[in-house]
């Protein structure tokens, strides 16, 4: 089995998620006692936070390769970084180490049985170019919520989400920003925040919708199979 480096902590609410799902799935696969073989790095997202509210993105991305560094000399032989957003700056903290970062929305695009996508995540993943011109490369084609919407998702995501806190009230902003999505023709909905899966169901949800913390999760535990 390889040793997975989960570069967590942004936030810390949702990197838990990823220990349980890769640790669920090896105990699926090869019963008994087995676990996963993970180091994590799990960094102080304060420090992280500012620095990308204040458009100081070299920083995140120095302070993130030193984490992927040190995972590498520990041992990993590959990285999942657990946020969305940090993926803004994935080729430089890629170029940092020599053992593959499976990108959080290579991942995702596998995993999506649409053309026609809604994103939903950080202000950052949503307007900015990074996320989205990749999955369009690939042929997908990707809708973004209404300029309020977005600065709704991204304060529920930050002042609630983040510390751990769940609100039905959110949740049901969220429901509805999705049925006005659909409406406009998506048929799907990438959860591109790793926080969001805190929040929503799928069954309450209209259209399906693609955790990006599971699919993650799961490829990486995959991949550390084979
Ligand atoms: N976990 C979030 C994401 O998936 C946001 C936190 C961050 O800004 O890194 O984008």
């Amino acid at each position: 089995m390889k040793t997975i480096g989960l570069i967590g902590g942004m936030s810390w609410q949702s990197t838990m998620h990823y220990y349980q799902i890769i640790n669920e799935y090896i105990e699926q696969e090869l019963g008994g006692f087995h676990s996963a073989k993970i180091l994590m790095y799990s960094v102080d997202f304060d420090k992280i936070e500012r620095n990308q509210r204040e458009g100081n993105w070299e920083e995140v991305a120095r302070l993130i390769s030193f984490a992927a560094q040190s995972l590498e000399r520990g041992g990993a032989d590959f990285i999942l970084i657990c946020t969305n957003t940090i993926h803004k700056v994935y080729q430089t903290i890629q170029e940092s180490v020599s053992i593959p970062i499976l990108h959080i929305a290579d991942a995702t695009m596998q995993a999506l049985s649409c053309k026609k996508v809604a994103l939903l995540g950080t202000k950052y993943t949503m307007t900015e170019d990074f996320y989205k011109s990749r999955l369009e490369e690939s042929g997908f084609e990707v809708l973004i919520p209404k300029k309020a919407d977005m600065e709704y998702i991204n304060t529920v995501i930050f002042e609630e989400l983040c510390k751990g806190i769940v609100k039905k009230e959110s949740a049901q902003g969220f429901y509805r920003i999705i049925e006005d999505l659909k409406k406009e023709g998506a048929q799907g909905v990438i959860l591109g925040c790793t926080e969001i899966g805190m929040l929503i169901e799928k069954r309450q949800a209209c259209l399906p919708l693609y955790d990006t913390t599971y699919i993650h999760a799961i490829t990486g535990a995959k991949m550390a199979l084979e």
